[in-house]
């Protein structure tokens, strides 16, 4: 068994839109001729896919069948991905989006067609795509997952700031947000969705205690990751 990643310094890196761009009209270009016309890209928190090519079928008529439309890319962004996996992750769902956009109609998820095209990619390409949506054992010992945290941070009567750390399902945070106000001194709680590891120091439960934080200016926690509602 090869660990490349003790012998090779593998690239890691989480991806950004930009970098999915990019990649998306190289390869449109280099594997298929240009005929991918653009669609929306987007980054997921969803755990058990690595990339997603999402699309809407309408039936067409009565007898017409059906025509494919409402294409969205969707790459996960919860992974460090070494850059070969991340590349071959993109063409994986571009192979699904030049089946759907094309409204060809394959034997099952990964099909024969499916199948002729991702080996054309890796030869062509000198790629390693495969027909797994998931990390295989030797990718899970690559990469980094970022765990998804939801964060509160509490304001007291008294003008302190703290964090609690609630497990990340909607029961535990309305639990704790319903057991925290009625106890505890507190003014406000704002909740973040953050995969910063500054938070992974801090115990994960519905105890109720929170961690005060003497300078709250900085924390690493964005409005980008605020929780609405
Ligand atoms: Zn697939």
């Amino acid at each position: 068994m090869i660990y490349a990643n003790i012998f090779v310094p593998l690239r890691r890196m989480i991806p950004t839109i930009e970098y999915i761009q990019t990649h998306f009209d190289a390869y449109n270009t280099r594997f298929f001729d240009g005929a991918l016309p653009p669609l929306p890209i987007r980054l997921s928190h969803a755990k058990g896919f690595l990339g997603k090519l999402t699309f809407t079928r309408r039936k067409q008529g009565l007898f017409r069948g059906y025509h494919n439309e409402n294409f969205v890319l969707r790459i996960n962004v919860r992974i460090d991905y070494p850059e070969e996996l991340l590349q071959d992750t993109i063409l994986h769902e571009m192979i699904h989006y030049y089946i759907a956009v094309n409204q060809w109609r394959d034997t099952s998820t990964h099909g024969q067609l499916f199948r002729r095209e991702m080996a054309r990619i890796n030869a062509e390409g000198n790629r390693h795509i495969s027909i797994s949506h998931r990390l295989t054992e030797e990718q899970r010992k690559q990469v980094v997952i970022h765990k998804l945290r939801a964060v509160a941070l509490v304001r007291f009567a008294d003008g302190k700031i703290g964090i609690k750390i609630v497990p990340n399902q909607p029961q535990h945070i309305r639990y704790w947000q319903r057991a925290a106000m009625r106890r505890m001194p507190i003014t406000s709680i704002e909740w973040y969705l953050s995969d910063n590891d500054f938070f992974a120091h801090y115990p994960s439960s519905v105890a109720l205690r929170v961690f005060l934080i003497p300078h709250p200016e900085d924390l690493p926690l964005t409005d980008s990751d605020r929780m609405i509602g």
